[in-house]
């Protein structure tokens, strides 16, 4: 010992000091890394095992609300860095889960660890949107229905689709349930649990789809003076999809996007653009479906005509090529109208060559 070294202000040990002033024995002994209530309540809705956690009801995998609520309920000296938490879940019973918690951190300088058991205990509660599907509460209902046709099978399933969708993109909310749904003449009915998620899903379809949807509402009662309503959201989809081929005032199109209140074509032999309205799309008639159209490799070409196989027999054919051909593409997009092949121009290339595109 010479004069001037520090010396531990308790124990006067020499050895190396923290910062306050204590040896790394004397520190350890008064620091604890962290600390772990014995258990930890939670309330899980029996119907549909969404968790209360964090003032919210949420869906969640079991791991990931082992961490949560470990996060949530570890208390670590504030002074650690470098925090690892490790946890071994044990089940107990459906209700309950042991699980083994390990801390690693550093505190001034010095590693610490701590192991706790904690009790994770999930008492059943039901959900808010269990109890008012229960209560058979909604508050909206979809139409899926179509212009002057039948839904078919594969567009009423991906119709549908979309919505799973759309309520993966919002933020979560217990009323965003299905309460009912299924067929009905003409079309498909969904019964949703929020007047918000059905106009979302409506925007989402007239976005994706075309056409536009038409709401309406209906009292059904009255609540501290106001009228509580339903809103039925109705959806038609157009009898074209994007890409589809139509004959529209005795010519033939592409339909090429949606435009606020109808569609844009692009001429299929020409470079023309225009936009149609729904209602006067209405007289429209498809003649080839975008997802028929085929990809092809030309054999051989010229400068007005190419040969392919018709994957149909195998046949060599030929097909005029499309008006915006560049003199030497190989490939072609090709559609079958009536019963004769015809070549289709790239309207995403060759946008018509208006001006404002
Ligand atoms: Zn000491
Ligand atoms: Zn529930």
């Amino acid at each position: 010992m010479s004069l001037g070294e520090a010396f531990c202000v308790v124990c006067g040990s020499s050895d190396p000091l923290t910062s306050n002033r204590l040896c790394e024995s004397c520190f350890r002994e008064r620091v604890t890394l962290s600390e772990l209530s014995a258990t930890i309540q939670g309330v899980r809705c029996p119907k549909c095992s969404v968790v209360l956690y964090s003032g919210r009801w949420v869906s969640i995998p079991d791991e990931e609300l082992h961490h949560g609520v470990v996060q949530q309920e570890l208390a670590v000296d504030e002074r650690a860095s470098g925090l690892e938490v490790g946890i071994h879940a044990e089940p107990v019973d459906e209700r309950n889960t042991r699980l083994n918690v390990q801390a690693v951190g550093v505190i001034d300088g010095l590693e610490f660890s701590d192991e706790h058991t904690t009790m994770l205990q999930l008492s059943n509660g039901i959900c808010p949107s269990c109890s008012r599907r229960a209560g058979n509460y909604y508050e909206s209902t979809v139409q899926l229905r179509s212009s002057g046709r039948r839904l078919s099978e594969d567009e009423l399933t991906a119709l549908r689709e979309t919505l799973d969708s759309v309520i993966s993109e919002m933020e979560p909310n217990p009323m965003f349930f299905i309460n009912y749904e299924g067929a009905v003449s003409g079309g498909w009915d969904v019964v949703l649990g929020s007047k918000a998620l059905a106009r979302a899903w409506g925007r989402y379809l007239t976005k994706r789809y075309g056409s536009s949807t038409k709401e309406s509402n209906t009292v059904v009662g009255r609540k501290d003076g106001e009228e509580i309503t339903r809103l039925t959201v109705l959806y038609r989809k157009p009898a074209f999809d994007i890409g589809d081929i139509i004959h529209f005032r005795r010519a033939d199109w592409v339909v090429a996007g949606w435009q606020k209140d109808g569609a844009l074509l692009h001429a299929l032999d020409r470079r023309e653009r225009t936009g149609a309205s729904w209602r006067d799309l209405e007289k429209s008639k498809v003649r080839a479906r975008v997802k028929d159209h085929l990809n092809v490799d030309l054999l051989n070409r010229d400068s007005s005509g190419g040969e392919f196989l018709d994957p149909r027999d195998w046949q060599v054919r030929t097909v005029s090529l499309p008006f915006d051909d560049d003199g030497s593409n190989m490939s072609l997009r090709i559609a079958l109208i009536g019963d004769e092949w015809v070549a289709l121009p790239d309207v995403r290339r060759n946008p018509g060559g208006d001006a404002d595109e």
